[in-house]
C-alpha cells in the first residue's frame, strides 16, 4: 500500500468513527496534567476505556503528584484503581514510577521520548502516548490494532509492535503520527477486529489486501 492509498484509507475511517468518542483520556492538542496522561496510559493496559477512566478520576481526586501517590498504602492505592486488569501489579508499578519520577525528575514529567523511556515501567506504547497527548510532541503510539491494521494492510511486513513502530517513523507522513492511534483504535475495536473482521461492513475493504485474514464476516 503507498502513501495515497493509506491517506484515503485514513480519511474514510476517520469520518466514520466521526461519531465516537475518542479511546483516550484527553483529546490531542487538549491541555492535560502529564503526571495524570501517564497513570491513565499505565492503568488502562488490558482494562476497558471506561474502567480506566473511573480509575482514574477516583484516583485523581484523592492525590495531584508523585508525592500523593506515594502517600497512600499499597491497600489505599489497590483500593482506588480497583478494579482495573492486574490492578496490584499496576499498584506496585505506579508506586515504582513515582519514586523514580520524584528522584531524577524533580517530580515532573520529562517531556522526550528518550527520557519518558527510562522511567520505571514505561515501555514505548505508554511514553509516545504521554508525549503526544501530555506535550503535544511528535509520537507514534502503536499498540496491537495499530500492528495488526498496518500489516493486513500491506502498508508494513512487520511481526512485533515496536518494529511497526520504526517502520512507520520512516514511511508514515509526519501529519499522521499523532493521530494514527486514535483512528485505528477506534477502527480496530468496531470493523478491523483481530479474529474474523467485519470486512462486509468495512469503509476501506476496496483497498484492502487483507494480508494474513483467513476467517473474516
Ligand atoms: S477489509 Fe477487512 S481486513 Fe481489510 S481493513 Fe477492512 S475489516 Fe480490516
Amino acid at each position: 500500500m503507498n502513501n495515497r492509498i493509506l491517506a484515503a484509507n485514513l480519511a474514510r475511517i476517520e469520518k466514520s468513527l466521526k461519531q465516537r468518542t475518542p479511546p483516550a483520556m484527553v483529546k490531542i492538542g487538549q491541555k492535560a496534567d502529564p503526571f495524570r496522561i501517564l497513570v491513565g496510559c499505565l492503568i488502562s493496559a488490558r482494562t476497558r476505556d471506561e474502567v480506566t477512566e473511573a480509575a482514574c478520576t477516583r484516583l485523581f481526586q484523592r492525590i495531584k503528584d508523585p508525592q500523593g501517590l506515594l502517600e497512600l498504602t499499597p491497600r489505599q492505592l489497590e483500593k482506588e484503581i480497583y478494579p482495573v486488569a492486574f490492578y496490584r501489579n499496576k499498584a506496585k508499578a505506579l508506586k515504582s514510577l513515582s519514586s523514580d519520577l520524584i528522584e531524577r525528575f524533580d517530580g515532573q514529567v520529562p517531556e522526550t521520548l528518550e527520557e519518558l523511556l527510562t522511567l520505571q515501567g514505561v515501555g514505548r506504547k505508554t511514553a509516545n502516548l504521554t508525549l503526544i497527548l501530555a506535550f503535544d510532541g511528535m509520537g507514534i503510539c502503536v499498540d496491537t490494532h495499530v500492528h495488526r491494521i498496518a500489516n493486513r494492510w500491506g502498508y508494513v511486513e512487520t511481526a512485533t509492535p515496536d518494529q511497526t513502530e520504526a517502520a512507520l517513523r520512516e514511511k508514515l507522513p509526519k501529519k499522521y503520527w499523532q493521530k494514527i492511534n486514535e483512528w485505528l483504535v477506534g477502527f480496530g475495536q468496531t470493523v478491523c477486529k483481530p479474529l474474523s473482521p467485519l470486512c462486509s461492513q468495512c469503509p476501506v475493504d476496496k483497498h484492502c489486501p487483507r494480508i494474513g485474514v483467513d476467517k473474516y464476516r
